[in-house]
């Protein structure tokens, strides 16, 4: 296992381990690429839906001390940030604030709330058809891509499919074609990188996005990929490397891209 860029601590709300142990578990693991990309929630709605934000202040202040204590040649530590985007000025405000203030290594740009609803909880498919759900998040994806703050992945695309109470709820790109196609377009115009998420609970999936999706990437050019676990807890890290590098491998992927400069060899472990 050589690297994952999407994984949480104590800092964000809703996990469960502290980031030292979740350095030192990555680290004995044997990964050479650690990212830690809390979750920044700065709008309204999500901090009341999410209970709180993020103590910014103390995590970084943490994780610039575990950096100074445990990277070396064979293990990077990067201290990183999963922005929740939200189409409104005042969020892109804050966003631009916490980057000239905290410089984190890098970060992930994703979608969670869409029509005022987190779109992995009932609510927000109360009412909708799957076609309408899953277009709906797929446009805030899309807009969520012109996003006027610096970020450097687009975080699990597909993540609406994960909870949504459809009895086929896997989304295809041969149902939304248009959609996905301007969303791979733009994140190759704009040298972005699409990560591959391998908590895809539910999805129907083993991880988002599927490779439907990622076939039609490679097509159009894009080779810039991450993984990432989204682990909440230790024993997740890294969770379906293998996996998603033998899938990656069969579609003609060669190199994961590190977010902070890079690429990391696509080398599928002998145990998957
Ligand atoms: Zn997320
Ligand atoms: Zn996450």
């Amino acid at each position: 296992m050589l690297c994952d860029f999407h994984t949480h601590s104590v800092y964000s709300g809703d996990a469960k381990a502290t980031l030292r142990d979740m350095v030192s578990s990555a680290k004995r693991m044997g990964l050479r690429y650690y990212g830690v990309s809390e979750h920044f929630d700065v709008d309204e709605f999500s901090i009341k839906l999410y209970g709180g934000s993020i103590d910014m202040a103390a995590y970084f202040m943490c994780a610039r001390a575990l950096q100074g204590g445990e990277n070396g040649e064979d293990f990077t530590f990067y201290a990183g940030g999963e922005f929740n985007f939200m189409p409104e000025d005042k969020v892109y405000d804050t966003f631009n604030r916490i980057w000239d203030t905290y410089h984190p290594d890098y970060v992930i740009n994703s979608v969670h709330v869409v029509d005022g609803a987190e779109c992995s909880q009932a609510a927000y498919f109360e009412g909708k058809s799957k076609q309408y759900a899953y277009s709906r998040y797929l446009e805030q994806v899309r807009r969520s891509l012109d996003a006027p703050y610096p970020y450097d992945i687009v975080g699990h695309l597909g993540y609406v499919s994960r909870r949504a109470p459809y009895p086929d709820k896997k989304i295809r790109y041969a149902d939304f074609a248009d959609l996905y196609d301007d969303i791979l377009k733009t994140i190759i115009n704009k040298g972005k990188i699409l990560e591959v998420n391998s908590s895809a609970r539910g999805a129907e999936s083993e991880f988002l996005p599927d490779t439907d999706v990622l076939t039609r990437y490679f097509a159009l050019g894009g080779r810039r990929i991450s993984f990432g676990s989204d682990a909440h807890w230790e024993a997740r890290i890294g969770e379906k490397y293998g996996l998603v590098c033998a899938a990656l491998k069969s579609l003609g992927f060669t190199a994961l891209a590190n977010p902070c400069g890079g690429e990391i060899p696509l080398e599928v472990p002998d145990e998957i």
